[in-house]
């Protein structure tokens, strides 16, 4: 079994360099003060610590994109172990903060409990938090997962902090539905399981996808159950929302040459080396030799 080691640094293509170069300058020029936005952006300016660092001084600095179902979690925080960065995911920024007796936790109870959204304005602050307390500690870049959500979220972060490579993860959408639809959960355990057996044939130019269920041990099995919004029609409607809404922080991030697009070719042991490969980190399985 491979077993991946840290690496001392990423190691970049030329064109992944140029492209992160293109992305430097661009996003320089995009700092410039736009007056449609001073008004919405200037608190946050204001009241954050954070420092921009040099690249060369500080690691990486990323975002990943992907619709629900589609493993972003899992990536993001693979690949944060391998570079050794925080993940910093909003949904945990939130629950923690719920958990805590902090500034926002009963604004917050009281906006999740009624369904609303949370604001911009509370999940930057929250966002902003956590980057100081990160830095505080010394720690050295990141990767965002569920943020920007929005572009107005996009521009307040442009305006503090330079995101160098923003991953946007995709998977066929009649796989991802079968995935989605194959999800259980015991409860018992809480633990989650998929039932969903993906085995695509390769056609047209498209490679076969081939993604195992992941079962649960024999005591769970009995107890699997199906979440009530893991059907069909509500999966779609979440797939479509989700597309809408990410398209437009999509192109922001398009225009600045910053997007990688990462079309998943099958589950986790086809898509992790790939994924590597196109993010060009050197990854090494010399460990098992010794
Ligand atoms: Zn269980």
């Amino acid at each position: 079994m491979a077993a991946l080691t840290r690496l001392s640094k990423p190691t970049f293509s030329s064109s992944m360099a140029s492209l992160l170069r293109r992305s430097l300058s661009s996003s320089a020029m995009a700092s410039e003060p736009n007056p449609n936005f001073q008004s919405h952006h200037s608190s946050f300016s204001r009241n954050t610590n954070l420092v921009r660092k040099d690249p060369k001084d500080r690691n990486v600095q990323w975002v990943f994109l992907g619709c629900p179902g589609v493993g972003k979690g899992t990536y993001a925080s693979r690949l944060c172990k391998l570079l050794d960065v925080p993940h910093i995911a909003t949904g945990d920024l939130v629950r923690e903060e719920l958990a805590s007796a902090g500034p926002f936790a009963q604004q917050l109870s009281e906006i999740v409990n009624q369904g609303k959204l949370v604001s911009d304005e509370i999940i930057i602050n929250l966002l902003s938090k956590r980057l100081e307390a990160g830095d505080a500690k010394g720690e050295s870049g990141f990767i965002l997962d569920g943020f920007p959500r929005t572009i107005n979220q996009a521009e307040i972060l442009e305006e503090v902090i330079d995101i160098d490579l923003v991953v946007n993860l995709k998977l066929r959408e009649d796989v991802l539905m079968e995935k989605c639809l194959g999800r259980r959960i015991c409860g018992q355990c809480g633990k989650n399981f998929n039932v969903a057996s993906i085995n695509v044939k390769g056609e047209n130019g498209h490679p076969a996808i081939i993604m195992p269920p992941l079962l649960p041990p024999a005591h769970c099995m009995s107890k699997l159950v199906t979440r009530s919004d893991d059907v069909e029609e509500v999966v779609a409607e979440r797939l479509k929302i989700y597309n809408e809404k990410s398209q437009p922080v999509e192109n922001f991030y398009r225009s600045r040459g910053k997007l990688l697009e990462f079309d998943l070719p099958g589950g986790i042991p086809e898509s992790w080396p790939k994924l590597l490969q196109v993010l060009n980190l050197d990854y090494e399985d010399k460990q098992c030799a010794a």
